[in-house]
């Protein structure tokens, strides 16, 4: 059974850049692996695929029902990974949750989820506390959530708020959380708090991803930083979050904090820590 693996976090944290590149760094160490984009604005896949303008689930439903072949909606992108993006409804119609939901339908049905799979990433857009955007963890299909996050207070409210969720469904599902990852705004004495902040959740950091201008310089190129730049640090960050993942034993039901405890954390390991 492939480990199913949701990224969950605020928009504009890094979601898609961070799953990218880790399924590139798995992938460049012979795993087989599916990234299932689960956000409106269908760019998960955009590096694995370099830059290809895959069509949505929802959008090949939408024009040619139900009677769709499995290589209309998944590509094959970076080292053999396998690529999809679920769409969403028309801005302002239906409910984007649900859509998400009808494409990992739609992928069961057509097989998409063969034996050989070492991974599934769902890259969820995570800031909407909505049981829509839960859909992947309530209805089963996500076992492993990591959330990404920085120092920033926003981003960090929108990780307590999924661990929310997380905790909600977890008394009575196997879904767990498997750790935080920093994606870093270089925000001042942003690793203790990231690493307080984890565990004031009962789990852990399990990586610090640090800010580097070669992110945009891949990104502008279509490509992950581990597929432009292979030789350089930050591809090693991906690879090592990729391995801290791929040995990751610690799987927790976790504990979010009230609003006044992750302001207090943010004196202490931020502001106070000057
Ligand atoms: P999300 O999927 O959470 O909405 P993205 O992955 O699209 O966020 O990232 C938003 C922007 O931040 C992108 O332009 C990306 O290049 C940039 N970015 C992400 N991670 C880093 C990093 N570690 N260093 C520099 N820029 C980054
Ligand atoms: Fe939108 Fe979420 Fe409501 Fe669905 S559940 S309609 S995604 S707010
Ligand atoms: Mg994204």
């Amino acid at each position: 059974m492939a480990r199913q693996i949701a990224i969950y976090g605020k928009g504009g944290i890094g979601k898609s850049t961070t799953t990218q590149n880790t399924v590139s760094a798995l992938a460049e160490a012979g795993k087989k692996i599916m990234v299932v984009g689960c956000d409106p604005k269908a760019d998960s896949t955009r590096l694995l695929l370099h830059g290809l303008c895959q069509k949505t689930v929802l959008d090949t439903l939408r024009d040619e029902g139900d009677d769709i072949e499995l290589d209309e909606i998944l590509k094959p992108g970076y080292k053999g990974t396998l690529c999809v993006e679920s769409g969403g409804p028309e801005p302002g119609v239906g409910c984007a949750g649900r859509g998400i939901i009808t494409s990992i339908n739609m992928l069961e049905s057509l097989g998409a989820y063969t034996d050989d799979l070492d991974y599934v990433f769902y890259d969820v857009l995570g800031d909407v506390v909505c049981g829509g955007f839960a859909m992947p963890i309530r209805e089963g299909k996500a076992q492993e959530i990591y959330i990404v996050a920085s120092g920033e207070l926003m981003a960090l409210y929108a990780a307590n708020n999924i661990a929310k969720g997380i905790q909600k469904y977890a008394q009575n599902g196997t879904v767990r959380l498997g750790g935080i990852i920093c994606n870093s705004r270089n925000v001042d004495h942003e690793l203790e708090l990231l690493k307080a902040f984890a565990e004031e959740l009962g789990s852990q950091l399990i990586y610090f991803v640090p800010r580097d201008n070669l992110v945009q310089r891949a990104e502008i190129n279509k490509k992950t930083v581990v597929d432009f730049d292979p030789e350089s640090n930050q591809a090693n960050e991906y690879r090592s979050l990729a391995e801290a993942i791929d040995n990751n034993k610690m799987f927790v039901i976790p504990k979010p904090m009230v609003q006044d405890r992750l302001e207090e954390l943010m004196m202490e390991h931020g502001f106070l820590g000057l």
